[in-house]
């Protein structure tokens, strides 16, 4: 028997198939967006202006589509951790980030991730799936301040741009007029440098990109980030170089600093040859230590006295604060304890 698909994640685009297969006017479809994304529905039936023996028939082939949270976790600063959980053994993280009056959202895009970056629990995981659009808004859609949410990272576990379709999906909802209208200003999609769908989503989306760097010099940078042996930093560095890095659109390098490993001179002098000329900012990001970890943050001093020095250079560079970490920030952290549990 077919599975149930469900209707909350659909693009307008879907809808408007579903409506013409069975033989419904092509509003009918924004109707039905609108349910999903502007007014709150949890329910097919809810959907008063649409035909009821349509919402029947809807309801016999679709699930609405809302998964709520199954643990959440508020840190002494204020930082809230949800855990959802898509079947028996795919748990996924989001992270809710209250700065004054602004709230980010952090997302997950995969239950696991194939990258194994060495300082990541995510990454220590394996992979386990790719997250479907659904299940990526649903993140978004279900927790609890999701009214709140002034900015959206794709910052969670997994590699958005090893799910590049379903991600490109997720954006187009949550931007497009008929979804969320989020401007895409307001969007940031992190990767550790995913080369076979860099280009396309580059030229696809107009959302902000944060790229992994964390080591300028390959050598280095693939003891603890092995995509550098497939899709070297140099060669993300030429695709970004093809685009423009104007006030429409941002790019930021993510650093982590690690105590005595990519914080010394001679990395300097590579971001300098490697970055030369390219419109970016560096956002040095401090290490949320994992279990059995061999690296260690440097301390706050030093990551300071890193930022002066980059800045010196002609780095825009800012330090990322440090949230949440009572409460198992690091990506990957809490859901890895579920996985454990079983
Ligand atoms: N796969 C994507 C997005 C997920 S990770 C990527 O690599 O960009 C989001 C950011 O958190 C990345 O910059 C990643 O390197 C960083 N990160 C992972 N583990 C971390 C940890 N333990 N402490 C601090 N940052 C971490």
């Amino acid at each position: 028997m077919k599975e149930k698909d469900y209707l909350f994640g659909k693009t307008l685009e879907d809808l408007e198939r579903i409506t013409e297969q069975y033989g419904q006017k092509k509003f009918v479809a924004k109707q039905i967006s609108d349910w999903l994304y502007k007014k709150d529905a949890t329910s097919i039936m809810e959907m008063s202006n649409i035909s009821k023996s349509f919402r029947e028939v809807l309801n016999k082939e679709f699930f609405f589509g809302i998964t709520p949270y199954v643990q959440v976790l508020t840190s002494k600063d204020g930082t809230k951790k949800y855990l959802f959980q898509y079947s028996e053994d795919t748990f996924v993280e989001a992270v809710c980030i209250f700065d004054k009056e602004r709230v980010t959202l952090c997302i997950s895009t995969q239950a696991g991730c194939k990258m194994n970056c060495d300082f990541c629990a995510t990454g220590k995981q394996g992979f386990k799936r790719n997250l479907s659009t659904n299940e990526i808004l649903n993140i978004f859609r279900s927790v609890e301040e999701y009214r709140q949410i002034k900015n959206i990272v794709y910052m969670g576990m997994g590699e958005p741009l090893d799910n590049f379709f379903e991600v490109k999906r997720s954006l187009e909802i949550l931007c497009k007029e008929y979804g969320y209208g989020f401007s895409p200003k307001r969007i940031t999609v992190s990767t550790a440098g995913y080369l076979p769908f860099l280009e396309q989503f580059l030229e696809q989306t107009n959302v902000d990109i944060a790229i992994s760097l964390h080591n300028p010099i390959p050598m280095e940078r693939e003891r603890i980030m092995p995509i550098e042996k497939v899709y070297s930093i140099e060669k993300v560095i030429k695709v970004l170089r093809r685009f423009d890095w104007t006030k429409q659109r941002h790019l930021t390098f993510e650093y982590i600093v690690f105590e005595g490993l990519n914080d010394q001179d001679k990395h300097i002098n590579s971001l300098l040859k490697l970055l030369n000329g390219l419109k970016c900012r560096i956002n040095l990001i401090p290490f949320n230590t994992i279990p059995n970890s061999i690296y260690k943050g440097v301390e706050r001093e030093k990551m300071i006295l890193f930022q002066q020095k980059l800045n010196k250079k002609g780095f825009l560079t800012t330090i990322r604060a440090s949230k949440g970490e009572d409460i198992m920030a690091a990506c990957g952290l809490l859901s890895t304890k579920k996985l454990e549990r079983k």
